[in-house]
């Protein structure tokens, strides 16, 4: 199956796909995870991603994130299906999307800008692997505030600063809202209510994608 994630920043798009993905025993991949660890291993896009974009909660260009998400796609692991959790993110990027690949569902986690502040404010990321925890709910690191992996202290990124938060949320409206309409046409979009806890929002999830 070929499924995307929809959504603002903090509905809980990461933890569900990788659920899924794990079930499915298909490849998980988001963009912004993309991003993240090329700034962590110093590599020069990640560090210009981080830079120019992702730090004042601006979108990177569609060209970088196009050809990353090509090359992504073109890799073998994505014959029997994929989950894309943050892409596409712009009318551009839904219609390159679909010239490479047909889709089966199209999620859509629905949540209030009240509760997406209150989650990123939370948030904590491995500054090594990349994995990210949460501080308020699951999935929280096992001991104090360190990686489960790495067994390293957890950081606060620089784009959980409330007006970040903001500005994400504002470029999500503008720009990314309009994707929806895209697949609303398309006839592929169900809507799943993401305020709920996580394990009920995955049950919701995985009887949409069965009906
Ligand atoms: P995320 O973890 O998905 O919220 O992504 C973190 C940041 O990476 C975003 O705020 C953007 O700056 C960048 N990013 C991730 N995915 C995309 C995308 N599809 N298009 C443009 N920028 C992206």
């Amino acid at each position: 199956m070929n499924i995307i994630f929809f959504g603002k920043p903090g509905a809980g798009k990461g933890t569900q796909a990788k659920r899924l993905a794990k079930e499915l025993k298909i490849p998980h991949i988001s963009t912004g995870e993309m991003f993240r660890k090329a700034y962590f291993k110093k590599d020069k896009l990640g560090i210009k991603a981080h830079d120019k974009y992702f730090s004042k909660g601006e979108l990177v260009p569609d060209s970088i994130t196009n050809e990353l998400i090509k090359k992504r796609l073109n890799e073998k692991d994505t014959k029997k299906g994929f989950i894309l959790d943050g892409y596409p993110r712009t009318i551009k990027q839904a219609t390159y999307l679909s010239k490479m690949k047909d889709l089966d569902v199209v999620i859509d986690l629905n949540v209030s800008d009240k509760t997406v502040i209150r989650r990123i404010l939370g948030r904590r990321t491995c500054p090594k692997c990349g994995r990210i925890y949460s501080l308020i709910e699951d999935p929280k690191p096992k001991k104090d505030e360190l990686c489960d992996v790495c067994k390293i202290k957890l950081i606060k990124r620089d784009d959980q600063e409330k007006s970040i938060i903001k500005e994400r949320l504002k470029v999500y409206k503008k720009v990314t809202a309009p994707v929806l309409k895209y697949y609303l046409k398309k006839g592929v979009l169900k809507k799943i209510d993401a305020e709920q806890r996580i394990d009920k929002m995955y049950k919701d999830i995985v009887k949409s994608i069965n009906n």
